[in-house]
């Protein structure tokens, strides 16, 4: 039997357009092209990241030089593309849009569309062989497609290890569900099972600049000038994990769909055409190894991250105390412990220094200092520290009068 394929192609370093529109239709025609995906009168949904307002270059989110590419593919074939997105828990799609650079692509004549916006018509599917989920509520433009392509950054992820081809299709949910995937189901076998009803024909994946460290929004931008595809998106992140360096069992996602057989997890199975594994690995940073480095933590700031916080709330503290940082003002947290997520207790610490962030923890309101919202946003965040002041663009002078007034 003939092994699933997989393509690996390396641009030069900093690459033109036309040499990664060269890589895309490289890879795709060698992992065996859009036949059959891409036929005339299909409608093909293209799914790339756009977690957060962030432009390509820093590593967060999908170029849209690549969507491009895979959309002209389609045209080429006679389908109709779509680019469909939602960001992350609470962002703005439409900012995300435009600070990845998808109006011009809009501009251009190319279907670009917010599933957030008012409107998005949402079905609700069973879910025949979910192990966590027995339905699940998604975009009816979704459902009703023909075929899907992901198209993912090549990122680390501070839950699941690697973001790539799987992971990326949580994008498609409302904010209600993405929410639910974390602290309701799990977020490994939730993101299995949807890949049961929405499966991708096709990956693309983006890892022109990827991103290291405290992915998928925080980390750092690193520069490895490659695209994968292939048409078995299991195998596709397979190999896009060992690029990264990362063994199966440090991506949950990819090795719960490996072990449920949606797709080949198992190397030893999957051809690598073009380059190898070997010629192009690199070890990234992960999200654990980061964070120390990125924020150093003041004595005595802990942050307890509950099992089934979903990314709302983790990444708005690790934003909060990035801004924090940005404007001298990480001292601040000094000896607080910050709580996330749904949570059975409270930590045995001081009550006066005990900062509960979003409404999973609205039950314990009356027991310390709670920050309303799902997720928060960032203000109030800074306000539960007890500095009063706006911070969302750093308004450093405001919080340092206040505090000058208090002491
Ligand atoms: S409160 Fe925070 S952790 Fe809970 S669902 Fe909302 S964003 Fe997620």
């Amino acid at each position: 039997m003939s092994k699933t394929e997989v393509a690996l192609v390396r641009t030069q370093e900093q690459p033109s357009e036309q040499q990664i529109e060269a890589a895309v239709r490289k890879a795709v025609e060698l992992a065996g092209g859009l036949a059959g995906i891409a036929a005339r009168g299909k409608t093909v949904i293209i799914k790339p990241n756009l977690v957060a307002p962030k432009p390509p270059e820093s590593g967060a989110t999908t170029s849209p030089i690549i969507c491009r590419v895979v959309a002209d593919m389609v045209r080429e074939g006679g389908g109709r593309p779509i680019i469909a997105e939602s960001s992350f828990v609470g962002l703005d799609t439409e900012e995300a849009i435009r600070m990845a650079g998808y109006d011009r692509l809009r501009a251009e004549g190319y279907e670009v569309v917010n599933l957030k916006q008012k409107g998005t018509e949402l079905v609700t599917v069973p879910v025949p062989h979910g192990v966590a989920l027995k339905e699940v509520s998604l975009p009816r433009l979704v459902v009703e497609a023909d075929a899907i392509v992901s198209v993912p950054k090549m990122k680390t992820h501070d839950q699941a290890g690697v973001t790539l081809s799987i992971k990326n299709m949580k994008g498609v949910l409302p904010d209600a569900w993405k929410r639910k995937f974390h602290h309701t189901y799990g977020v490994f076998q939730s993101t299995a099972d949807l890949l049961t009803v929405v499966k991708p024909s096709f990956a693309v994946v983006d890892g022109i600049v990827a991103m290291q460290g405290l992915g998928p929004a925080f980390g750092e931008a690193l520069e490895m000038n490659l695209i994968v595809a292939g048409r078995d998106v299991v195998a596709v992140d397979a190999v896009t994990s060992a690029v990264m360096g990362f063994d199966l069992h440090e991506c949950g996602c990819i090795r719960e769909a490996a072990q449920r057989s949606l797709g080949v997890g198992d190397l030893s199975e999957i051809e690598v055409v073009g380059d190898t594994i070997g010629n192009v690995q690199h070890r990234f940073k992960r999200s654990e190894e980061a964070i120390t480095e990125a924020i150093p933590f003041p004595p005595g700031l802990n942050i307890v991250v509950g099992d089934k916080t979903c990314s709302g709330c983790r990444n708005q503290i690790l934003s909060t105390l990035f801004d924090l940082k940005e404007a001298n003002l990480l001292e601040k947290t000094a000896g607080w412990t910050v709580v996330c997520g749904k949570a059975e207790s409270l930590p045995e610490v001081s009550r006066d220094r005990l900062l509960l962030v979003g409404n999973c923890l609205a039950r314990f309101r009356k027991e310390a200092c709670f920050v309303q919202g799902c997720p928060p946003n960032s203000r109030d965040v800074i306000r539960g520290f007890g500095l009063t002041q706006s911070i969302g663009m750093v308004d450093v002078d405001a919080i340092e009068n206040e505090e000058s007034r208090r002491t």
